[in-house]
């Protein structure tokens, strides 16, 4: 059952659910004034900003045990199997998960780009989702991720880019509790003539502990002739909501690699991608950076004997 861990009147009342169910009914009663609480990083500093004011209650979420586990794996219809990650999984179990690391690799390279070790510890998976900025978010929609969210009836699925443009549009979601993440099965065997592109890319400031100004996640297959036989390509970075880039993917894939298709993606990205600018780095070189990463990256593929 809940307790109340915290009486100090000037400090917000702590609850601690056992389960999903519990910290639902919990957000139900308490409405605006109660927050789900996971590891608590980047609440922390929106308090110390001023950007969002503290709660009478917090509703702290890292006990519920069913959505700790770093990884559950279930098979799927073709037998190959399906990965949910709990939502209140430490980015630092994320990162040295094996299974992880050999089927998603693009999220075991972003985990290793966010913070420093002390916040990786407390910081959760579904705290940086629903950042809706995270670091992770271009490594889980390159992987098509799903989210798997609790509304206080029951358990249903939604496509992580779906809930990123349903975010902008209304805070209904604040209701609702994140269970898990959920990625498919990722074909990694290796095909004759084939090669695999998996790269993420977050460029800062400085190469550490500093905000991205651009943010990249490729995923793509490529054939021996350099034919582009498949190509997912997501970005994001600093206040930026990340994206797959629909118009590049469409131009790249079925396409032959050579200079002039370099060229169009280039352009294609500039075109396509709207990164929020602030007094470091504006629009533009956020865009260039971005499209400077994508094509460097497809150039290389190029350059393969
Ligand atoms: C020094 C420092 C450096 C940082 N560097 C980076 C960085 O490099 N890259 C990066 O992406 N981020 C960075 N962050 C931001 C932050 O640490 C991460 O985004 C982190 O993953 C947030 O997770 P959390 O568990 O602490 O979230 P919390 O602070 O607990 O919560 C964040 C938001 O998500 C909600 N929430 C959390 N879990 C759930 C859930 N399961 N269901 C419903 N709502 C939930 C909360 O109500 C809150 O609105 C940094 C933070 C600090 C303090």
């Amino acid at each position: 059952m809940a307790m109340n861990k915290q009486t100090k009147p000037e400090s917000p009342i702590v609850w601690q659910p056992s389960n999903a169910a519990e910290a639902c009914t919990l957000k139900q009663q308490l409405g605006e004034d109660g927050v789900f609480v996971a590891g608590g990083t980047l609440l922390r500093t929106w308090w110390e900003a001023g950007t969002a004011r503290m709660p009478g209650h917090l509703i702290d979420i890292s006990g519920i045990s069913s959505m700790q586990t770093p990884i559950t794996l279930a098979s799927s219809s073709h037998d190959r199997q399906i990965c949910q990650i709990g939502a209140a999984a430490l980015l630092s179990e994320v990162r040295n998960d094996s299974y992880i690391s050999t089927h998603y690799s693009l999220l075991t390279t972003a985990m290793k780009n966010i913070a420093a070790p002390s916040i990786r510890n407390l910081a959760t998976l579904g705290g940086n989702v629903l950042s809706r900025v995270g670091d992770a978010l271009p490594a889980l929609i390159v992987y098509e991720a799903m989210l798997l969210w609790h509304d206080g009836q029951g358990a249903f699925e939604q496509p992580l880019a779906e809930w990123l443009l349903e975010a902008q549009a209304n805070h209904a979601w604040k209701n609702r509790l994140l269970l898990a993440i959920i990625l498919s099965p990722v074909d990694l065997s290796k095909q004759e003539g084939k090669y695999r592109l998996d790269v993420y890319h977050k460029v800062g400031r400085r190469e550490v502990f500093t905000p991205s100004i651009a943010t990249v996640a490729i995923s793509a297959v490529v054939s021996a002739e350099r034919h582009i036989v498949d190509m997912r390509l997501a970005v994001g970075g600093g206040q930026t909501m990340p994206k797959r880039l629909e118009h590049a993917e469409r131009l790249l894939k079925g396409s032959k690699l050579d200079h002039s298709l370099l060229q169009t993606c280039y352009t294609s990205v500039l075109e396509h991608f709207h990164p929020v600018g602030d007094v470091f780095a504006s629009e533009s070189y956020r865009q260039k950076t971005a499209a400077n990463l994508i094509v460097s990256e497809l150039w290389k593929v190029m350059q393969l004997k």
